[in-house]
């Protein structure tokens, strides 16, 4: 039997005044899910977690049946730097940022997996594989995702061939999964718009669908294979709303938990929203 399942649809949002004000914005422009920075995006600084915070973020989410939340690391996190005290970075905030995420309700770790510079692409994975298993011998319960990347410069986890490695690479990896990114898949060569069925195929093949988690609804500025990440609102891109809303749609991704990362405000955000709610069927293929 195909089950009708309901769209879990956010986007990114500041936790600046805490945890149960971005769940109250979330709402106010009918999210059911959002994503938030673990800690700074650019420093490193992470603020105390206030547990009365927490607890009515805990009662938003169950009172508004919210889908999982997404904590993404900072952009400096980088476990495959050439740079000794860049890899030391990382293991600190990874260690950290999985203790933080275990006290949030229902969330994921999100992280890219990091530019290697003129590092091997091996070496960089086994790099990258290491730090994950330090880290996750101390929270063994975090679902950690790998984001795809649109593969600019020499930044790793471009293909799903390099996901796939890293994930193989980690000793308890059961609690790794892979979050996707519309506009990092066209970038990186995938071609959602016209052959979504392909790429999602070879996401099957390479690294099993059972390990994507999430995704990031985005359009994007450059077309297919330029390997730009540059993020465009829905339907102002390379991609269109049409391919965006295939993809909501489409058996094997229905379900998932999708937030924007588009660029905007809470306006134009409660718009996106909208429109893909309109356009959602919800019907899931497994099931
Ligand atoms: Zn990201
Ligand atoms: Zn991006």
């Amino acid at each position: 039997m195909k089950k009708e399942t309901r769209l879990v649809i956010g986007c990114h949002l500041s936790i600046s005044a805490g945890f149960h004000k971005a769940g109250l914005d979330a709402v106010s422009i009918g999210a059911n899910t959002f994503q938030f920075f673990s800690r700074n995006p650019r420093g490193g600084r992470a603020r105390a977690l206030e547990p009365a915070d927490l607890e009515r973020l805990g009662d938003l989410i169950r009172r508004y049946d919210f889908g999982p939340l997404f904590a993404h690391a900072p952009y400096t996190l980088n476990p495959c730097s050439e740079k000794e005290s860049v890899r030391e970075f990382a293991r600190m905030v990874l260690r950290e940022d999985l203790a933080r995420v275990a006290r949030l309700p229902n969330s994921y770790y999100i992280i890219h997996p990091g530019s290697r510079g003129g590092m091997e692409v091996a070496s960089a994975i086994e790099l990258v594989a290491r730090s994950l298993n330090e880290a996750l011998e101390e929270q063994p319960g975090v679902t950690l995702l790998l984001e795809g990347m649109a593969g600019r410069g020499s930044e790793v986890g471009g293909t799903f061939e390099e996901l796939r490695e890293i994930i193989d690479a980690v000793e308890n990896n059961s609690s790794i999964g892979v979050c996707l990114d519309s506009c990092h898949l066209l970038a990186a060569g995938y071609d959602i718009v016209n052959d979504l069925d392909g790429v999602l195929r070879e996401i099957d093949a390479v690294i099993g669908l059972e390990r994507v988690k999430a995704v990031h609804l985005n359009d994007s500025k450059f077309g297919l294979g330029s390997k730009k990440d540059r993020h465009a609102p829905i339907g102002e891109g390379e991609i269109g709303a049409e391919a965006v809303l295939r993809l909501i749609n489409h058996p094997v991704l229905t379900g998932l938990p999708f937030n924007l990362e588009t660029p905007g405000d809470l306006d134009s955000w409660a718009r996106e929203i909208a429109l893909l709610r309109e356009g959602y069927r919800g019907v899931k293929g497994k099931g």
